[in-house]
């Protein structure tokens, strides 16, 4: 059972509790090859990095990757899903210093306009109908589609999807869907879809501390229950190939 990477910690640049430095240390001790760093979109209302933090991250892992040098780091962030139209809040500007680049629903985030606060935002604060479920889902199909998003995080997580759709269209675009270290919100017949999809799965932490960093045993206990694959986990046995980073090579970024 080796896991090569995870690929979803929180730090005190957000709504983390240790240090980048603190992160990658943990990453090093349980044999990682690869972490990546990923707080909180900026239109978090709570605890969101800003755009100016950059420079101070990079900084930072710059500074672990020489202590820790068979780790390999990617600094990222973890998007807020905003709107039905896909919209997340990061700009193709933002990417510039994105290496990895994750998206989910939660609940504190600022609208982006008065009409997806109440179309989008309140909805989901009630019990789900189909309507509710039919945008949430779109929401999510548009966001694949139109931004280069390697993670898909904890879906299902206070938001009610067709994972199938969702499935689907992370299949056709290369984003993987994330098994959440802290909890699996879908159902077993719903990764039974995704399996079904194509799509690839990856398991991560969620780490908001760094003792929790690798924390994989939530997610495997859904693993063994289905007897998913190990070949559709991506980074099981291997490192994956992120979307961003293909992304980004052919525009010449
Ligand atoms: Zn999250
Ligand atoms: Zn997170």
């Amino acid at each position: 059972l080796i896991y090569c990477g995870d690929y979803h910690t929180h730090t005190n640049y957000s709504h983390g509790k240790g240090t980048v430095e603190a992160n990658v240390k943990r990453a090093a001790e349980l044999g990682l090859k690869e972490i990546a760093i990923t707080d909180h979109g900026y239109r978090h209302t709570a605890f969101h990095v800003r755009r100016t933090d950059y420079k101070y991250m990079r900084r930072d892992a710059l500074a672990a990757a020489q202590k820790y040098p068979a780790v390999k780091i990617y600094l990222g962030l973890e998007t807020n899903l905003q709107g039905s139209d896909g919209l997340i809040d990061v700009n193709e500007g933002d990417l510039e210093d994105l290496e990895i680049l994750l998206c989910g629903f939660h609940k504190m985030v600022q609208s982006p306009s008065v009409k997806e606060f109440f179309s989008f935002y309140v909805p989901n604060f009630f019990p789900t109908t189909d309507r509710t479920k039919l945008r949430n889902t779109k929401a999510y199909v548009n966001a694949i589609e139109k931004n280069p998003i390697d993670i898909i995080t904890h879906l299902k997580y206070s938001i009610d999807v067709d994972v199938t759709e969702v499935a689907k269209a992370a299949h056709e675009f290369g984003t993987f869907i994330e098994l959440n270290g802290k909890c699996v919100h879908m159902s077993d017949g719903e990764v039974a879809k995704i399996l079904e999809s194509g799509a690839g799965l990856i398991v991560n932490s969620d780490a908001h501390s760094p003792e929790k960093v690798g924390s994989f045993s939530v997610p495997q206990t859904v693993i063994d229950r289905l007897g998913i694959p190990p070949e559709r986990i991506v980074n099981f046995n291997g490192t994956p190939d992120f979307r961003l980073k293909k992304w980004k090579e052919n525009k010449n970024f």
